[in-house]
């Protein structure tokens, strides 16, 4: 889980990393009354959950309140990839010397931890991980091992700090491992620590990734109220929808519709019908057992999906009963209807069961059956694969 610059901010200064005095701002008279209060230059800082602001615009600087008022009033009408500007972080202005990198994660390869430091702060660390990879200290330790003060300092040492600043950085980069481990963090950056014109160190910016599993370990994080979301900016509305009905699901690019008994199906669907010419709409997963309701509001995602020109589906019966999913496949034709062909097939665990559960539905309404052409064991997948590319209007097979 991704935190706000503001709220990774608020953390280094419980863990006594020197922070500027800022503070946030929802709207733009509030930005005015900030710099007011401040009386000196500051600089105004778009809150979204992504990297990169300072390029994207969502840096700027003003030297009075009404400036500021304008600058604001630009930021709020900003969308940084794709996010939109909702809160603003307001802090003095520094005259900046130099700018480095501290950082720490997990090297999920070798399962340790790793301090990553750099005299070249401010750009994009993968950059210059990229470009000049002898510009970047590593240090790498195990999950149990402490990060000792002589460590640091040789840290400090190799990126370029000077002797009278060695002991303040040291203590930075041990505060933040510290913080790192005592949050169950997966990330935490200082992007830029900055030396200013009058010599004090200040993170400038903050990163800071927590693992949402461990978030319940936290409870002094809620009070600071920073509390397990959804990236929301991140979400379409479908997601949204079958992230509320507890289904695994994701928009993709296409406009055939995928109806899987779980996530293999899924995926190997994807690829069938990537191979036949066509392009997948969805990926979706339909958890171990799912209820006749949880394969209605499946379909549901799927019929009203303008996006969707016709829909395949694959049940392979193991955990879950190929009589179930006919159950919930029929309940959805008769509450619903449906609006896009679709074709499917069902093998495994009680699967002629759902056949013919179908044949007896389609028998009582032949109506609800015009668009549904369904398959037993006797029709391979590929087949199913391509005719819903067929279905849907591309070319199929080859
Ligand atoms: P990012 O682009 O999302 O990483 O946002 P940052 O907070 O890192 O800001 C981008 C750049 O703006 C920094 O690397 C600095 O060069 C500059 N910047 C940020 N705060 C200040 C400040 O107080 N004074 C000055 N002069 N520059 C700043
Ligand atoms: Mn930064």
């Amino acid at each position: 889980m991704r935190l706000y610059e503001f709220e990774g901010k608020s953390l280094f200064k419980k863990y006594e990393i020197p922070i500027p005095e800022g503070r946030t701002a929802a709207g733009i008279n509030e930005v005015a009354q900030i710099v007011r209060e401040l009386n000196k230059p500051v600089v105004i800082k778009a809150q979204v959950l992504t990297g990169g602001r300072g390029k994207a615009g969502g840096v700027k600087f003003a030297d009075n309140a009404d400036t500021a008022q304008s600058v604001a009033e630009n930021l709020f009408n900003l969308k940084i990839k794709g996010y939109p500007v909702n809160l603003l972080l307001v802090e003095p202005k520094y005259e900046i010397k130099r700018e480095f990198y501290i950082g720490v994660t997990i090297d999920r390869a070798n399962y340790k931890l790793v301090v990553v430091a750099s005299g070249e702060g401010g750009v994009d660390i993968e950059e210059t991980a990229e470009k000049h990879p002898e510009k970047i200290v590593k240090k790498t330790l195990s999950v149990q091992q402490e990060l000792y003060t002589f460590e640091a300092l040789e840290i400090a040492k190799q990126i370029g700090i000077t002797s009278e600043h060695l002991k303040t950085v040291a203590r930075i980069i041990v505060n933040l491992y510290l913080m790192f481990k005592a949050t169950d963090a997966k990330l935490v950056e200082i992007n830029p620590l900055v030396l200013t014109a009058d010599n004090q160190l200040i993170a400038a910016d903050s990163r800071v990734s927590l693992d949402d599993d461990a978030l319940f370990r936290h409870p002094e994080l809620k009070a600071m109220g920073i509390e397990k979301r959804h990236e929301e900016g991140e979400m379409t509305s479908r997601e949204k929808q079958a992230t509320e009905w507890g289904i695994p699901y994701l928009d993709l690019d296409g406009d055939i519709g995928m109806f899987p008994g779980g996530a293999g199906f899924g995926i190997m669907g994807n690829d069938f019908i990537h191979y036949y010419g066509g392009q997948p709409a969805n990926f979706m997963d339909s958890g171990g057992g799912p209820s006749p309701e949880r394969i209605a509001k499946m379909l549901v995602l799927l019929d009203e999906n303008p996006d969707v020109k016709a829909i395949f589906g694959a049940r392979f019966g193991g955990i879950s009963r190929c009589d179930d999913f006919a159950k919930g496949v029929v309940m959805f034709l008769k509450e619903h209807g449906l609006s896009k062909p679709i074709v499917m097939r069902m093998t495994g665990n009680m699967w002629q069961e759902g056949v013919k559960i179908f044949q007896d539905a389609k028998n009582e309404n032949p109506e609800l059956f015009e668009k549904v052409e369904f398959h037993g064991i006797e029709t391979p997948i590929e087949e199913i694969s391509r005719r819903a590319v067929e279905l849907a209007g591309m070319k199929g097979g080859n």
